[in-house]
């Protein structure tokens, strides 16, 4: 490996994104990547209109639950719109998969189970790293932490069922509480993803137990509590800690470009961080194509500036969703102008 060839770091949906962009543009890249196998990682698995058309420009045609409409939830109220276009659920390991084998077509080196601990640990392999490792932080290259009560997420798949399937059907659906929201949807074999993003105080108020949350809210929220009805008390549950939400990168240094979940992250359902993820994957390797290492703090800024708009959309659904009050409006707005869902949706969602 030449010291100009790029490094990788993370073989997530951003890494994978920049490695078939430099791969299929003549560029050499290694992915490290510090799991040994592709796993379903923590994800709502809800793909829009916008982002298939992203994966399609990668080569990677996904094949996945359809999903037509969104419908939001609070307490025993209810109100649905059509989505835009056809969005897709589709698992984690399933896109991985498909990406990283992309990835590899196109020429990308890999190398599996390697965890890098710092960001000078490469600095004698290559001269420009892409940041791709997605909800953790690499030591030197850190993302501020402030929140006083941050934000979490928690993940559980139910098997397929005619329950589900009835329930569910072709919905995104978007069920609010006091500080959070879940988000249910049925993936490409039929299983029900449900990931909740909420404030870690709810958690600790439930004495740091999510089956005991989850089943809380179940109760208190009749529609919600129907499609938990086969959860088990071994039904693994994925949590994920302090997920900076709303932050975006708007500087970097010549030859440090931050992609994914490192260059902005999105609130989850709210926005969509895979879309951010291929799209800013895609565009840092032609900026490096282009005009090589000295071209990331260029690019970084441009990429803050496009980013920037629907973070903070999706940030102030967010927020709004927090509160009684917010609810209430947001329900009441979407059974008023049910063009407000659609329009929404593409608001907090990047170009592809
Ligand atoms: C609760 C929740 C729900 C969500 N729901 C959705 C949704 O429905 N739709 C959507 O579009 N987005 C959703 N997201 C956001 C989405 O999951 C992320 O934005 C996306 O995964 C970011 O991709 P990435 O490639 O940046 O990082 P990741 O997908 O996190 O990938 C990072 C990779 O880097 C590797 N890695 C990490 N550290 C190192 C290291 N030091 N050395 C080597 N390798 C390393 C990891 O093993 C991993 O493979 C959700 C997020 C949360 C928290």
């Amino acid at each position: 490996m030449r010291r100009s060839d790029p490094i990788i770091i993370g073989a997530g949906p951003a890494g994978c994104a920049a490695a078939i962009t430099l791969a299929k543009g003549g560029a050499r890249p290694l992915i490290l990547e510090r799991s040994t196998e592709t796993g379903d990682a923590l994800c709502g698995g809800f793909l829009s209109w916008r982002t298939i058309k992203s994966l399609e420009r990668l080569g990677v045609s996904p094949n996945g639950h359809p999903v037509d409409h969104l419908t939001v939830f609070w307490g025993d109220r209810s109100t649905s719109a059509p989505l835009p276009e056809r969005a897709l659920g589709l698992s984690r390991r399933a896109m991985d998969t498909a990406l990283l084998s992309a990835a590899v077509q196109a020429g990308a080196g890999l190398e599996r189970g390697v965890m890098v601990r710092h960001l000078d640990d490469l600095a004698d392999r290559t001269d420009t790293v892409f940041l791709a490792t997605g909800k953790y932080d690499l030591k030197g290259a850190e993302r501020p932490r402030t929140a006083r009560d941050p934000a979490m997420g928690l993940r559980v798949r139910l098997p397929a069922s005619a329950a589900l399937t009835q329930l569910v059907g072709a919905a995104i659906e978007l069920h609010m509480f006091d500080r959070g929201y879940a988000g249910i949807e049925l993936q490409e074999d039929g299983s029900a993803n449900i990931c909740l993003a909420l404030r870690k105080s709810l958690l600790t108020e439930h004495g740091r137990d999510p089956r005991g949350l989850l089943q809380s809210l179940g109760r208190s929220h009749p529609a919600f509590g129907a499609r938990l009805d086969s959860l088990t008390d071994t039904t693994p549950i994925d949590a994920i800690a302090a997920v900076p939400y709303g932050w975006h990168a708007r500087q970097t240094v010549p030859g440090l470009f931050r992609i994914g979940d490192q260059a902005g992250v999105i609130p989850s359902l709210a926005g969509e961080g895979n879309g951010i993820a291929l799209a800013s994957g895609r565009s840092a390797a032609e900026a490096f194509l282009a005009g090589g290492r000295e071209e990331a703090p260029h690019w970084q800024a441009r990429f803050g500036r496009q980013s920037g708009r629907p973070i903070g959309r999706a940030t102030a659904i967010w927020h709004t969703s927090e509160f009684a009050m917010g609810r209430g409006l947001i329900l009441l707005a979407l059974s008023l102008f049910p063009k407000l869902g659609p329009a929404m949706a593409s608001a907090t969602r990047i170009e592809a």
